[in-house]
């Protein structure tokens, strides 16, 4: 089988950021999938299963409710790997262009006061698996990420070098 296109990018070169993962084309209609990688893979702890889960609830709530971005949210949701999310928008903007919603969500999410959003039995499929103090925690580090880190490296994935070698062979690193 073939790797999915977010596979077969190298995950020891991922740093966090706001890249475009895949695009997909409906008809006349196109859909992006963003990878929200809010963890260096491999290289540091992944988030704990409970602050994935509530920073899921809270941030959905407010995408979904937000003015601007209601209409042109598909999805949103976290990898299995724990070490971001995906979400999924109508159109094609550029990971550049997701800052701002994305930074505005996660500045929601630090600052979030109260019951997290649909964590009830009616509501939730896990309720009681949920923690706001550690989702209010890492929502912090990643604005804190997301405010201060180089944008050269924010929105796009890590180029595949190609190194020459010294008898004038080429190959490709990864
Ligand atoms: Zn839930």
């Amino acid at each position: 089988m073939d790797l999915i296109p977010s596979f077969s990018v190298d995950h020891t070169r991922i740093v966090p950021g706001i890249f475009e993962s895949r695009l997909d084309i409906l008809g006349d209609e196109a859909v992006t999938t963003f990878d929200v990688r809010m963890k260096t893979p491999n290289a540091e702890p992944a988030i704990g299963p409970a602050a994935m889960h509530t920073i899921e609830h809270v941030v959905a709530t407010y995408l979904r409710n937000h003015s601007e971005w209601k209409d042109k949210l598909i999805y949103w949701g976290p990898m299995g790997c724990l070490t971001g999310f995906y979400i999924i928008v109508k159109g094609r903007p550029a990971a550049s262009e997701m800052y701002p919603i994305i930074l505005e969500a996660f500045r929601h999410m630090s600052e979030y006061e109260g019951e997290v959003s649909g964590a009830t039995p009616e509501n939730c499929g896990n309720y009681l698996m949920h923690d706001l103090p550690m989702a209010k925690w890492e929502a912090r580090r990643y604005v804190e990420y997301l405010t201060s880190a180089n944008r050269d490296s924010m929105f796009e994935y890590p180029k595949t070098e190609k190194l020459k070698l010294e008898d004038g062979q080429e190959f490709f690193d990864s």
